[in-house]
């Protein structure tokens, strides 16, 4: 069946109405799941395994049978694991209902239907009795519902329930526990995401609004592959930090708690920062451990378990404080059903236990709502700031009026700055106006940029006291861009305000390109690869099911990716296949390219890596993607602050790397759909 439905275009900016079949959330939702990426999870599945395995044996030496309660089976995984470790019985719960379907069909291929029964449902609708979904109440209770956070996805009140309801007072569980561990770090790279830094604009000092400087920061967690921070980029303040556990065998509360841990600082230093992550004890004694450390904790780094279903956290302090080396801490986290948060209490003040917050702190100030977190280090890279300023000084004069189109952009207070007579500035929401306004306020410019909320394609000239505009400025960046041509939504403003410009007037950037090259993922291949068998059982119906719906578009789509955290290299040469002429209004024809790149490198290719540059002038030119050239060994140096783009090649190519082959490339900019068409092949050259 087919619907329409309205949805934003992140390029075009307009509301299209779009026909969508029923099923495409649903498919995007299965296509980009991590369930390949749990599958391929080695060291996740053994160490289930071992722990069930373990469990099982614990309760048959009892001389009891084996009822298993697994909440959230998703392929089925953990309860056949369970019978063949000798269960007796399991019910298999998931609330998500094609993989409930998929469940069925793999318990069906593995021939253990007449031993799991799967149950679609939420498990707090379980019931249980001679008519219920479960028979009697269960002796194992297996689980995986965890985050990156541990709690986030709701195992606390799952856990709570299913003790009250499901299971039997002493069973056993897999995992028996989980322990969450955190360090108090001093870190000026991670504090970029948090905090607005002061900005040198030409000798001048642009202040962040006091009100960002006093607020706790975003509320959402902020999850990073923390093996991709270099230990270089932090200091430790303390130790090593055991915050709390939880056993999962006994009655498990969702209410909110605290715990404090004392520590003695062993470095003086700013304290901004809280980097956390868990671990899952398998067993009652501790003996088959699944840790989540970041790979820089192991003797050999190399041998961390990658995965991204469950990576690490940054915890932002709600103020910086300065700590004095031997001085004594205390660290404090709060938890409620579904997160956590962290907070510093000196020794030195009377009440420890007062500065801890009963409800997790959230952004007062606004700017953390108009900023995320990699925005929020994008507008503190001082570099490229200074390629923004040299560019905005070229095109600058006195007598020039400018108007800037980018959300929550600093753009316009610097052409303020630098001297222009009149700044415009197009705010897509009113909260973003008012956080410029208070960046205006703070510095003393008030006025200084006249911030209008109004869609490039009603601003009139009216709107702008008459005046024309001499110079249109963009980063660009716009918050709903996905993937980074959408942020080509510059050229369709440009086009809007056509009528509004001078004829001579300047459009900073002047250009865009549209980047690609070749790779080899180190891990994140495992994220879309078909899994097969997993610990010995047929999970191909998974893989179908992601086939099918990878296949539901006619052209498989792009996916954004932050690459700094997903190390790849280079086969190819990198190269500029599409260029957008921003002095030139969008064209009205569609404009294709094509090519080919061949493979330098020997490897393994397992897809492609798209990003976009902007070219202020003709010669200050920022990226998106990749900062530095390609080195010989073909290493990539990302853009933290922006997500790439991945095209995955439906199946790898290993490349001999003599140029005997070669990736070909075709484009196409659909203009009336803001849309980018893509396609890759390999070809012999
Ligand atoms: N057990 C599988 C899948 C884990 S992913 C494995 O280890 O490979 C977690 C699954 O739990 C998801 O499919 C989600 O839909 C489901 N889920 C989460 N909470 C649930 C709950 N309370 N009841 C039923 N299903 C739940």
């Amino acid at each position: 069946m087919k619907t329409f439905c309205g949805r934003a275009n992140p390029t075009t900016g307009a509301l299209d109405w779009v026909e969508e079949s029923e099923e495409y959330d649903y498919h995007q939702e299965i296509a980009r799941s991590c369930f390949a990426d749990m599958l391929h999870d080695h060291d996740r599945n053994e160490k289930y395994f071992k722990g069930i395995r373990a469990a099982v044996s614990r309760i048959k030496d009892r001389g009891e049978r084996v009822v298993v309660l697994d909440i959230g089976t998703g392929t089925g995984l953990l309860s056949m694991m369970a019978v063949t470790a000798g269960a007796d019985f399991c019910y298999a719960v998931e609330v998500f209902k094609p993989m409930a379907e998929a469940a069925q069909s793999i318990v069906k291929k593995n021939n253990f239907s007449d031993k799991i029964k799967i149950i679609n449902k939420h498990s707090s609708d379980v019931t249980v009795g001679p008519d219920g979904d479960m028979q009697e109440q269960a002796n194992l209770l297996i689980t995986e519902l965890f985050d990156t956070e541990l709690i986030g996805e709701g195992a606390l009140p799952s856990y709570e329930h299913a003790h009250q309801h499901l299971v039997k007072a002493g069973c056993e569980a897999v995992p028996h526990r989980a322990t969450i561990y955190a360090q108090l770090v001093e870190s000026e790279l991670l504090w970029r995401w948090a905090q607005l830094q002061p900005v040198e604009v030409e000798g001048a000092r642009l202040v962040p609004p006091p009100a960002v400087g006093r607020c706790p920061g975003a509320h959402s967690v902020c999850d990073i592959q923390l093996s991709q921070v270099s230990p270089t980029n932090f200091t430790p303040l303390s130790p090593l930090c055991t915050m709390f556990s939880v056993d999962f065998s006994k009655p498990v509360s969702s209410a909110f708690q605290s715990h404090s841990t004392s520590f003695v600082a062993q470095s003086g230093g700013r304290a901004q920062v809280v980097l956390s992550w868990w671990d899952l004890d398998m067993d009652p004694s501790g003996t088959i451990v699944c840790s989540m450390a970041p790979s820089w904790m192991y003797p050999q780094p190399t041998m961390a378990p990658w995965r991204d279903h469950w990576m690490q956290s940054v915890y932002f302090l709600p103020v910086e404080t300065q700590v004095a080396e031997q001085e004594e801490l205390s660290l404090t986290v709060c938890h409620d059903d579904y997160s956590l948060w962290y907070s510093l209490q000196s020794h030195s003040l009377q009440d420890v236990r007062a500065k801890t917050l009963q409800s997790r702190p959230s952004c007062t100030c606004q700017a953390h709502l108009v900023w995320n977190r990699p925005r929020f280090g994008e507008l503190n890279d001082r570099q490229r700031t200074v390629s923004y300023i040299a560019a905005l000084r070229s095109v600058l004069a006195e007598d020039r009026v400018c108007l800037s189109v980018s959300d929550g952009s600093l753009l316009p207070v610097f052409a303020h700055m630098l001297g222009a007579k009149k700044v415009f500035s197009l705010e897509n929401s009113r909260m973003s106006k008012q956080v410029i306004e208070e960046v205006l306020e703070a510095n003393s410019v008030k006025g200084g940029v006249a911030l209008l909320e109004i869609r490039p394609e009603q601003l009139t000239s009216q709107d702008l006291g008459g005046d024309q505009i001499s110079v249109l400025l963009g980063e660009p960046y716009f918050s709903t861009s996905l993937l980074p041509w959408h942020s080509l939504f510059f050229w369709y403003c440009r086009t809007a305000l056509a009528g509004l410009l001078r004829p001579d007037a300047s459009i900073l950037p002047c250009s865009a390109s549209l980047h690609v090259v070749a790779v080899e993922f180190q891990d994140l291949w495992r994220i879309r690869a078909a899994c097969g068998t997993c610990e010995g059982f047929d999970v191909s119906p998974m893989d179908e099911m992601v086939q099918r719906s990878l296949d539901f578009r006619e052209s498989r789509e792009a996916e954004p990716h932050p690459l700094w955290e997903y190390p790849c290299r280079a086969l190819t040469q990198s190269a500029a296949v599409m260029t957008f002429d921003f002095t030139q209004c969008v064209p009205e024809q569609p404009s294709s390219s094509r090519g080919s790149l061949p493979f330098i490198r020997i490897g393994r290719c397992h897809g492609v890596a798209l990003w976009m540059e902007y070219h202020l002038t003709d010669d200050v030119t920022v990226s998106g993607g990749l900062t530095q050239p390609i080195s010989e060994q073909g290493t990539c140096e990302w853009s933290r602050h922006r997500k790439q783009g991945v095209y995955f090649l439906r199946s790898a190519w290993d490349s001999s790397g003599d140029g005997g082959a070669a990736v070909s490339y075709s484009f196409t900019f659909e203009p009336s759909l803001g849309d980018i068409k893509m396609d890759f092949s390999i070809t012999d050259q």
